[in-house]
Order: structure tokens, then sequence, then C-alpha cells
């Protein structure tokens, strides 16, 4: 069995199997109840133990009143009450009609061999009433036969032998032999009790014959008890030593004790009427010592009512004596008993008020409970119902916020409201100063979206002004139906009217913004909740709104100030470049040229490389002036600039005016040989431009004259001797009759002339 349980994987597999063993044992012990009511017992135990250990209530029922039903058979008469009473409460709760006349049918016998005969027909009522119901003429049969048997004690032999009867004639219904010899053999018994031995041995042999085809030991024994008797009246001791014997025999196969005893009794009979007297008190001992071991008071007295007058017919009166005053006990005893048993059947029937009456309070306790339980599943429902909303609500607020983007904004909450509501139509209306209406930036019907939808703040019939004006919220379940007053004329002001509506303005810091709308084609769709979770949703998206608005400024604002930074910064450099160049000539002054110089210098240095200047001064400038006017000698200098730099042609060099007529050129990476070509260069420029100047000795044409110096930066001077020497070279061509090209060479300290 072990094995069977733990090799199967699957639990129900398991359980069922457990519990076919359970039906197995309670089978196999209802089968042998008969025959041995102890094995009954150690079998039944089993299978408790097994269903309850598998919570099997069925089994558990079964079980109970199977070691009841085998205390009963072994004369534990309490112990059985016992056990069938909790078969009893067991199988009130599995409504297993059948087991339950069974039970309530073994309770009448424990309590008919208790002698509480009007309890004992309770119960028998009882369980017919039961089989009636369910139709089992099988356990009818045996209930009837046990109400004979009450009868029977009571000494109402017609009326014991009318349910004798009736059992027989229910027997006959069944196609089962089985339980058929009880009812004959009771009829015997009857028969043999009204003295009929005729009659009776008849229905002994007949009794005797359907046991032995039962397989009814019991039975069978019982019979030959009957036979034993039978034959000891008719005063056939012999016979009935044989049947008395027999009987017990087969009690002691059964082990049952009551009748062995009850056998034992008639046996000393028909050895003390046989003269037998001797062996009949050993015999009588026997049944004594069982009834002793039985704690059977009624057993007791009946061994003590043979036991009397057999110890006077021995002449023993000390010990008849004696056992008569405990056959007074006895009696005492019983009476005890008796009355004990009627006030428990007193108890019983005021516990099953009682328990009746719990029930009851149980069943409306459990009604009330059930109820609870239904609203506290209602309300749990709708706290999930609520937990969701909040879960999105919080879930749309932590996006939004986040969202600077009033599209994106807007998205988003279409997005999550459909998760939270019917919403055929979603839209979202800020109010607009410059238009004075309300703008629907964001309005989807059926899944399309609208634009351009616009309401000025002062049309009279629209849901979402009233709502922007009175900044309070609208819920329509039904357009049809009932409608505050002031808003009942009111239309939509887009597409047709939806029956269920909801708008909800948008505040911020308790200035209105605008406002959001929920609408339905289906009627009653929304609540008091849906309201409240618009309302939620409005504070959240109001705030995002404003966010996303400041932002928008915010970026515009930056926007606005980058473009005036950059047309500052256009500003200044104009303003730079215009602070390095020569008003008159546009050419670079002398700060441009300083800053340029000293620059070149240092890259020159690092080079290693050959820097050249030029300074070029015009000769008799001042009489050209004089001559010609200062403006026309403004346009010479501008000439001769524009001369200057058309022969340095390099980015790498750079014209300037020094002052007045004269200027500098400063030619990088240039040795003396190539800086000579640029300044004949530049000479024979404008001795081919040929430009007029009446007063100048040298030819009535304007000339230049030009000082050049070269030097590697750092080797040979510093960049004030470089100047001072271009300085000198043009002093020298000066002095040397002008119109020429002077070069300084510092190191070799001499100057070098060239003219043309
Ligand atoms: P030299 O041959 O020795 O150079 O004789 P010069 O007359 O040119 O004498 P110098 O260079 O010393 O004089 C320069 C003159 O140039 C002085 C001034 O009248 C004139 N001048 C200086 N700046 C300007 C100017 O911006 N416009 C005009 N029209 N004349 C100027
Ligand atoms: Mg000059």
């Amino acid at each position: 069995m072990s094995n069977e349980v733990n090799n199967s994987s699957d639990f129900t597999c398991k359980t069922f199997t457990i519990r076919e063993r359970v039906d197995q044992l309670n089978n196999q012990a209802e089968f042998i109840e008969r025959t041995t009511p102890a094995e009954t017992l150690r079998l039944s135990q089993k299978a408790l133990q097994m269903a309850a250990s598998i919570h099997y209530p069925s089994g558990v029922a079964k079980s109970l009143y199977l070691i009841g039903r085998g205390h009963l058979r072994l004369g534990s008469l309490s112990d059985s009450e016992e056990f069938l009473k909790k078969a009893y409460d067991q199988v009130k709760i599995l409504n297993e009609a059948s087991l339950e006349a069974d039970i309530l049918n073994a309770l009448g016998i424990v309590n008919l061999y208790f002698k509480v005969y009007d309890l004992s027909f309770k119960y028998f009522q009882r369980a017919l009433t039961l089989c009636k119901k369910i139709e089992d003429p099988s356990i009818e049969a045996r209930v009837l036969n046990n109400i004979g048997e009450i009868y029977r004690e009571l000494k109402d032999y017609s009326k014991a032998l009318e349910y004798y009867q009736l059992s027989q004639s229910v027997h006959l219904e069944v196609s089962s032999p089985i339980n058929k010899s009880v009812a004959v053999s009771n009829l015997a018994g009857l028969y043999l009790e009204m003295e009929d031995y005729d009659n009776a041995t008849l229905y002994i042999d007949n009794a005797i014959q359907l046991a032995k085809d039962e397989e009814n030991l019991m039975i069978e024994s019982a019979c030959y008890h009957y036979a034993g008797i039978v034959a000891r009246k008719k005063g056939n001791y012999e016979e009935s030593l044989t049947f008395l014997k027999n009987a017990l025999k087969l009690n002691q196969s059964t082990m049952e004790m009551i009748h062995e005893a009850e056998v034992l009794i008639d046996l000393h009979r028909t050895l003390f009427e046989k003269g037998e007297r001797s062996r009949s008190l050993k015999v009588l001992f026997d049944a004594q010592k069982i009834a002793q071991n039985l704690k059977s008071e009624t057993l007791l007295l009946q061994v003590y009512n043979e036991m009397i007058p057999a110890c006077e017919a021995l002449g023993n009166l000390e010990d008849a004596l004696a056992y008569s005053k405990k056959r007074h006990d006895c009696i005492q005893a019983i009476e005890k008993i008796e009355l004990e048993q009627r006030l428990r059947g007193l108890n019983i029937q005021l516990e099953a008020d009682t328990s009746y009456q719990e029930k009851e309070a149980y069943r409306k306790l459990s009604q009330e409970l059930e109820q609870k339980a239904k609203e506290l599943e209602d309300r749990s429902n709708e706290l999930q119902d609520a937990y969701h909303t909040l879960k999105v609500i919080s879930e749309i607020g932590k996006q939004i916020t986040a969202v600077l983007s009033l599209e994106n904004i807007f998205t988003i909450i279409h997005q999550h409201i459909t998760d939270l509501m019917v919403a055929d139509l979603f839209g979202i209306g800020l109010y607009n100063s410059e238009t004075d209406a309300l703008h629907y930036d964001y309005l989807i019907e059926d899944g399309i979206r609208l634009h351009n939808v616009q309401i000025p703040i002062t049309r009279e019939n629209s849901f979402a002004v009233w709502c922007y004006r009175n900044r309070k919220e609208i819920m329509v379940n039904s357009a049809a139906g009932i409608l505050p007053d002031s808003v009942s004329k009111f239309s939509s002001s887009f597409g047709s009217l939806m029956p269920a509506i909801m708008f909800h303005p948008l505040i911020v810091e308790d200035q209105i913004i605008g406002i959001i709308t929920v609408q339905s084609r289906t009627c009653n769709v929304y609540t008091r909740q849906t309201l409240e979770t618009l309302s939620t949703l409005s504070a959240y998206l109001s705030v995002a709104i404003q966010n996303a608005q400041k932002s928008e400024r915010l970026h515009l604002e930056i926007q606005n100030r980058e473009a005036a930074q950059q047309e500052l910064s256009k500003l200044n450099q104009e303003l730079s470049a215009l602070s390095e160049m020569d008003g008159l000539t546009g050419i670079a002054n002398r700060r441009r040229f300083d800053e340029f110089y000293l620059q070149e210098w240092g890259r020159a240095k690092r080079a290693k490389e050959p820097l050249t200047l030029l300074m070029i001064d015009i000769d008799y400038f001042k009489q050209y002036n004089d001559t010609y006017g200062h403006i026309t000698g403004d346009e010479m200098i501008i000439r001769i600039a524009s001369l200057i730099s058309q022969n340095v042609k390099r980015t790498s060099d750079l014209v300037a005016r020094y002052g007045g007529d004269e200027f500098i050129v400063l030619l990088s990476n240039t040795d003396e040989p190539g800086a000579l070509k640029v300044a004949s260069s530049i000479r024979s420029t404008l001795s081919s431009a040929g430009i007029l100047h009446e007063r100048s000795p040298l030819g009535g044409v304007a000339t230049l004259s030009i000082g050049m110096s070269t030097c590697i930066p750092g080797a040979s001077m510093s960049l004030a001797e470089h100047i001072q020497s271009v300085d000198a070279a043009l002093y020298e061509a000066k002095q040397a009759g002008r119109n020429r090209i002077v070069a300084c060479s510092m190191t070799e300290k001499r100057f070098t002339e060239y003219a043309s």
C-alpha cells in the first residue's frame, strides 16, 4: 500500500487509491461481521485511520459505523453506542441516507439491548422513514425485524409477529437472499417463546437452511440454540445437548460473547434437568465469567437466576444465599442502568434539540458571514478597480509632468484614458486670449483627429464654455434624460451630441486655463468614480500644461537671447575690424600692424624664417597737397595704398598705413632679394601710372621712397632694432635723393641703394 502511494506521482491518483483501500477494508469488515466481529473491528479501525488521514468523510462515517457494529456484536454496548453516535454525526453532514439508516438501525439495536425500548423504537422509526424515502427494502426489512424484536421483548407476540412477517414480505422484494434467515429465525424464536414448538421447529429448520446458504454463522448458531431449547422442552436431552454444542462451536468462531453466554445458560439447564448437576454448574460458571467480562448485568442476572435454584438443589444454601444477594445487587444495578439509560435518552433528545438550535444559529451566522464575505468581495473588487485607476493616473502623472511638449502630453493622456473609461470622444480645449475662444488643441472622435475647432467664449449653449466660465464639472449620463436647467438647452459644438458627457475645468494656481472632455455614445457609462478620475487627471494635466507652457516661453526667450547675442557678436566683430582699419584707405592701420607684426615676429622666430619690412613714403607730398588741395591729396593717398596692395599678394603679408603719407609693408618668410622684387614692382607700377605732380622736382610725376630691412627675428636683432633699421633705411633713401629703395643691413651696418 505505502509503495503504491509513494510510487504514484499524481496526488489525485494517490487519494483515490487510498479511498479505494478504505472502501475495500470497510466492505471486508462488513462482510465478516456475522462470522468474526473482532476482525470486523480490526479492519474498520484500520479503515478509519486511513480515511481520516486523507479527509475522506464518507469513509470515516462508514468505518465508525462498522466499529460500532463490531462492538455491538462483541457485546460492548457502550463502546458501540459511542462509535455509532460519532458515525451518525459524521453521516449527517454527508447526506448519505442509506448509511444513515444503517446507523440509526444499529443505534436502535444497542438501545434494544440496553432495554431502553422507547429510544430504540425512536431510532427504528427514524431509520424506517429514511428507508422509505430512499426506497431501500433491504434495510427496511432489517429495521422492521428489529421493531418486531422490541415487541417480542415486551412480550407483545402478536405485534412482534406482525412486524416479523412484514419484514419477511419486504425481504421477498429483495433479490439478494442475504438476511432472509434473520427474519425467519426471529419467527422461530417467537414461536419458541409462545411455546408453539411445532411452528418453532418448522421455522428453525427453514432458518438453518437459509443461514447456511447465506453463510450466516450467527443465525445458524442462534437456530441451533433454539433447536436445543425445543429439544429440552420435548425432553430430548441428548438431542438438546448436540444442538447447543453446535451452537457453541459456531459461537466460538463468531466470538459473539453474549450469545455464547446465553447458549451456556441453556446448556446448563439441559444438563441440570438431565441430572448432570455438577457439570451443569461448571457450564454456568463459564457463562458467569463471560457475563462478568462483558460487565453485562442482564446476563449476570440470568446466570444468578439459574445459580440460586441449582445451589439450593445441591443443598448448598449458603451459596444460594450469597447468589441471592448478588442477584439483588444485580437487579438494583440493572434498574439503575435502565434509569440512567432513560435519562440518557432524554439527554440525547435534549442534545438533539440543542444541536438543532445550534445548527440553526450556525446556519444564520454562516448566512450572515456569507453576506459579509460577499460585501467584502464587492468592496475588494471596488478597491482593486480604484487601485488600478490610481496606478494608471499616477503613471500618467509621472509621464506627463516629465514631458514638456503639449502635444506629447495630450497623446499620453488620451492613450491612458481609454484604459479607465469609455471615451468615444476625447478633447482638451485651452483658452486663447488673442481670439477669446477655447481652442481644442487636441480633439479625437472615434480615433480620428479633428483640427481647428474653436469655441468663442461668448457662446451661450456650449458645455465647454459653461464649464470654463463656471469652473465646474459637468456629468451627463443620458443627454435625453435629466439635465440641469442651466445646461438643458446645450448642444455639441462639433459633430452630433453624445448621450454621455463629462467636462472638467483645467485650473492652475486658481487660474482657469481650459477644459477637458470625455464623451460616450453609450448612456450611463459614467459614475461618480469616473468623474473623480477625470478630476484627478485634470489636476495633473493642468500642472503639466503649465509646465509645458512655461518651458515653451523659456525656450522662446532663450532663442531670442541667442539671436541678440549673435547680432551683438557680429557688431563686435565689425567694430573690432573697424578699429583695426584705416579710415581713409580701408587698409590696416598702425594698431593692426603693431599687433600683426608682434605675432609674425614670434612665428618667424620659432620657424627661424626671414622677415622683411618695407617703409614707403610719398615724395614731396606736402607740395602735392599745396598744389592740388587736401581732397586730391587724400585721393592720392588712397591710390598709393591700393597700388601697394596690388603688389603684395601673399595672405601672410600685410600692408598698413603707418601715418600721414607713410606706409609699412610686412613680408613674412621673405629674404632681401624677394623683398626687393616687391618694392621694385611697387615703384614700377607707380611709375607706369604716371601720376602728375607738377611741383615735384623728380620729373613732375609722383614718386616713392622705400626703406627695406630683412632679419631673422631673435638671431641678429630685436623687434625695436628691426623697426629702427627700416626707418633708418627710409631716411637714407630720402637723404640720397628720394625715388629709390635703400636696404639696411644691421649686422653689416651698411645701406644698399637700389635706384632705377
Ligand atoms: P618728403 O619728400 O621729405 O617726404 O617731403 P614731404 O612733403 O612729403 O614731407 P613729409 O612727408 O614730411 O610731409 C607729409 C605731408 O603729408 C604733411 C601733410 O601735409 C601731408 N599729409 C599728411 N597726412 C595727410 C592726409 O591724410 N591727407 C593729405 N592730403 N595730406 C596729408
Ligand atoms: Mg613725404
